[in-house]
């Protein structure tokens, strides 16, 4: 076979433009990325070898050597690991694989600046040594095969493949360096990059120049250390490279456990949302570790998947060595230290809410919706899951817990009442609530999908039921105002119940009820779903994914306080005033429809009744 030339994915060669033409300050940080990759492929070998010892050919001394050579203007990243053949030539460095890189290819903003930064939270990997190189070779062979194979590019819409019969097994990254990033060259520049970046990497990192070898960082695992000898700086560079993640850690929590179960964690929580929390395909970023070996990071089932958002390792002293990936998800010493790790990771939570519950507030905004699928999914730690919950709030500005809720609730209230929708802005505005406002109510808004779920799974907090503010059985009249209210009653109830008889006539099948409200203040009307029926706005949610296709019927509520219902009561028994007011009906339950974000199923009588209504109001033309 001859060489071959094949051109990127058009989304990799966006991507690479973008970090040719990047203004990023940061190159440097192109060393860190090929170390990172030198490194996995090592623990990916070391893995294999334990069940197929023939891979490792005799040389199992995993390390990466930095050789710089001023002569040819290059610096080669070598490793003796797992390497790769020509398909994963072409596939892992030829195509964005990876899923949610095409989201970041989405969220691009073309503004170079930004472009950079959101690469520094996404990741660009291997591609980002385009930052400094003119062209990049991959000399490759992979364990276990005899091909090698020499990949080339400038990273400019192409690269070539072709046999390598010299390779050897691992991988070649030879850098062909940019003028002017001559700096890349220099062994103390060198050294000083793989202090900042790489000293926590496990394996030698050796630095090769003129003819010597000299490994420069530290060379064993960072967890096994002492936290008193790690510094911020060394666990955020860790971070990174196991957690692929490009911002701070919020939390970091890096413990040994001595006991029945012997194993050290280092765990991390993001500071930012990584973009697929809610991809199924997402890659887990936790991974598993016996004394010191790289198991994997797939299907470990060391946290469970409410905890997801979880980055860096498990490293037991128990488990075997040979554990295959399948054994991990029955194997009970695994189960103990998910329960382990479950429980210190929550109650560390719970010290940072109490703490700082501003920087709280942020995690939780980050990964509140992940953490909440523990309050069905976990009944064992439910009741921790549900003491750091917060939401938002008609009644205050920032976030609420449970308890605040209790401790804030009006004499005569016995439930904890919710509201649900898609935005906080627009179920804030929703005329349900006018009647909890009114009596200093306090309602918690609800935005995210899994509230629907949990709730009726969990029924009731300290013994006070949960009650949407949406749905009949609310009973606010029980609830007392905080000053003296006067409500006035209406005036006529007579006409009033001839109204609802009227309305219920005129909109027969379309609604289950019409009903006097106390839920109303300012509009006139609203639906609210029957008390055993399901919420409004998880029927609309069901229906938006197609796992429901009937409807159930609404209950128009009127306010009877409001004008335009103490008007239109006074009409009844007027002469023609029964057509008239089927005509309201009909108006006013689309109105209400209108407000609570439904479509309207016949718009074009809607229209006909608006506009003939409208004519009506207007002064008679001479
Ligand atoms: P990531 O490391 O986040 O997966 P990269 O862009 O850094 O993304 O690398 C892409 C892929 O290329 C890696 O997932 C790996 O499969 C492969 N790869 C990169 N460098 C090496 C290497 N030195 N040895 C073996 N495989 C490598
Ligand atoms: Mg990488």
């Amino acid at each position: 076979m001859t060489q071959e030339t094949r051109s990127f994915q058009a989304e990799v060669s966006r991507l690479l433009d973008i970090v040719a033409h990047s203004l990023y300050s940061e190159k440097e940080i192109f060393l860190r990325e090929l170390i990172s990759n030198a490194s996995d492929a090592c623990d990916r070998l070391r893995y294999a070898a334990l069940t197929e010892p023939a891979l490792a050919e005799g040389d199992s001394d995993y390390r990466v050597v930095l050789t710089p050579d001023k002569g040819a203007r290059t610096l080669t990243v070598a490793d003796n690991g797992i390497g790769m053949n020509r398909d994963e030539l072409i596939e892992n460095l030829g195509t964005i694989a990876r899923s949610g890189t095409a989201a970041f290819m989405n969220q691009l903003s073309g503004d170079a600046r930004k472009d950079m930064g959101l690469i520094g939270q996404f990741g660009v990997g291997f591609y980002s040594a385009f930052m400094v190189a003119e062209r990049v070779e991959v000399l490759s062979r992979k364990a276990g095969e005899n091909e090698g194979w020499r990949w080339v590019s400038d990273g400019k819409g192409e690269f070539t493949i072709e046999p390598l019969p010299e390779a050897r097994r691992g991988a070649e990254i030879i850098v062909h360096l940019r003028e002017g990033e001559e700096e890349y060259l220099e062994p103390p520049r060198l050294r000083t990059i793989v202090k900042t970046y790489s000293d926590h990497i496990a394996l030698p990192i050796v630095l090769n120049a003129s003819g010597k070898e000299e490994t420069i960082n530290t060379a064993s695992a960072l967890w096994t250390r002492p936290r008193s000898e790690v510094t911020p700086e060394q666990y955020k560079e860790f971070y990174h490279h196991v957690g692929h993640s490009f911002d701070d850690p919020w939390l970091t929590l890096h413990n040994k456990a001595e006991g029945v179960l012997e194993y050290t964690n280092l765990l991390f929580v993001p500071s930012t949302k990584p973009f697929d929390l809610f991809d199924p395909e997402r890659k887990s970023r936790l991974k598993l570790y016996v004394r010191r070996v790289f198991i994997t990071d797939e299907g470990t089932d060391l946290v469970p998947p409410y905890l997801r958002f979880l980055r860096g390792i498990v490293d037991s002293e128990d488990l075997p060595l040979n554990i295959s990936r399948e054994m991990l998800q029955s194997n009970p010493m695994v189960a103990r230290m998910r329960q382990q790790l479950t429980r210190r990771v929550l109650s560390e939570l719970a010290k940072k809410a109490a703490e700082a519950p501003d920087e709280y507030a942020n995690f939780w905004d980050n990964f509140g919706a992940v953490l909440k699928e523990g309050l069905y999914e976990d009944r064992d730690h439910r009741d921790e899951l549900l003491a750091l919950a917060r939401y938002r709030s008609t009644a205050r500005d920032g976030l609420v817990s449970f308890d605040d809720y209790l401790a804030a609730m009006r004499p005569g209230q016995d439930a904890i009442y919710t509201i649900h929708g898609d935005s906080l802005d627009v179920i804030k505005k929703s005329p349900q609530l006018e009647g909890f406002r009114a009596r200093g109510v306090e309602v918690l808004l609800m935005t995210d999908p899994i509230d629907e779920f949990w709730i009726p799974a969990i029924g009731t907090y300290k013994e006070k039921p949960f009650k949407s503010a949406t749905r009949g059985g609310v009973d606010l009249d029980k609830i007392t105002p905080p000053e003296e209210r006067k409500d006035e009653k209406p005036e006529a109830p007579a006409k009033l119940a001839s109204l609802i008889a009227i309305f219920k006539l005129a909109l027969g099948d379309a609604v289950k009820d019409v009903r006097i409200s106390d839920r109303l203040t300012d509009s006139a009307v609203c639906l609210v779903a029957d008390e055993g029926d399901m919420d409004m706005h998880l029927e609309r949610l069901l229906k938006q994914h197609r796992q429901l296709d009937t409807a159930s019927k609404r209950i128009l509520e009127l306010n009877p306080r409001h004008k335009l219902i103490e008007r239109l009561a006074a009409t009844v028994g007027e002469t023609g005033a029964s057509d008239q007011l089927s005509e309201f009906a009909w108006l006013l339950l689309d109105q209400a429809r209108i407000v609570e974000g439904e479509q309207v199923p016949d718009p074009a009588a809607f229209a006909r009744r608006l506009a003939h209504l409208l004519e009506r109001g207007l002064p008679q033309a001479a």
